[in-house]
């Protein structure tokens, strides 16, 4: 790999988390800063603010795991859910501004890649991974490399004619109408009051949080009779808070959604990299990026 090391950048729909990272993936400096939410301006200035905060001379390229649909070979985004991002050329925008190469990649790719690398799925082969955070993002290693399509698992449809979905998708019964950290501070407010957050859930081990772990094993099982992956692994800052507490619901109904022996022989895991699987994949991508 090159000499020099990159900045990696989880754009999350709430926070921006960034660091310097070296080619064995040592991260150094992590910043982190609230994600603008009104208008692409705005955020485009936060991501190039954030990488100008970070930069040594030593920096020679930077990557950006961002929650949209994006275009992998040309760094051109689609859109996005939950933040201001529409029909923009990410990566040539970015580059441009910070006289850097850049990679640009889904931030549940970036995630999924960090934890086939560095994480929870090392020495596997195929692992899928879902993060549970503002949305629900995912992100699939197929036969040793990464699956560079849009990879929205969140917006899989887990039940019909369902609740409505989030931010500005359309959709009903999506996987994130159920179990992101925004579905979880939703179901918070109900049963606990309209101070209450995701955050209670967890702190109280609430029996609510299964609720959200089968309609998760209900992707989780439908993931499974589509790749057979070694391993599951859920991450994204909800999804690492609630953990071990989704596991067991999540097992219970793969069991039953899953083909034989797919449901028993998927492992499940917690992230091994917590809030920063983002920000490391995002570094990878800086890397190749280099070319
Ligand atoms: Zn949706």
């Amino acid at each position: 790999m090159a000499d020099g090391r990159v900045i990696g950048v989880d754009l999350g729909g709430t926070k921006i988390l960034a660091g310097v990272l070296d080619p064995d993936g040592r991260l150094d400096v992590v910043i982190e800063r609230p994600t603008p939410s009104y208008s692409q301006d705005e955020l485009l200035d936060a991501l190039v603010e954030t990488v100008m905060e970070l930069r040594t001379p030593d920096v020679v390229a930077a990557g950006f795991g961002v929650p949209a649909r994006v275009d992998t070979r040309t760094g051109f985004a689609l859109g996005a859910v939950n933040t201001p991002i529409h029909e923009v050329p990410l990566g040539d925008v970015l580059g441009s501004r910070l006289g850097l190469p850049v990679g640009v990649i889904n931030d549940g790719s970036a995630a999924a890649l960090a934890e086939f690398v560095h994480g929870a799925g090392r020495g596997t082969r195929d692992l899928v991974l879902l993060t549970l955070g503002t949305g629900v993002g995912g992100g699939v290693i197929f036969d040793g490399q990464l699956y560079r399509g849009w990879s929205e698992f969140g917006h899989m449809v887990i039940v019909e004619d369902g609740e409505p979905c989030q931010g500005i998708c359309t959709g009903r019964g999506h996987v994130e109408s159920y179990c992101s950290g925004n579905a979880a501070d939703r179901l918070a407010r109900r049963l606990l009051g309209p101070a209450a957050s995701a955050h209670d859930l967890v702190a109280r081990r609430h029996p609510a949080l299964a609720e959200i772990g089968h309609h998760l094993g209900a992707a989780v099982g439908s993931l499974v009779n589509m790749f057979d992956p070694d391993v599951v692994v859920i991450g994204g800052g909800f999804g690492v808070a609630a953990g071990e507490l989704l596991l067991g619901p999540i097992r219970e109904r793969v069991l039953r959604e899953a083909l034989a022996p797919g449901g028993e022989r998927v492992q499940l895991a917690v992230a091994e990299l917590g809030s920063r699987a983002g920000l490391i994949g995002a570094g990878r991508i800086a890397f190749e990026a280099l070319g």
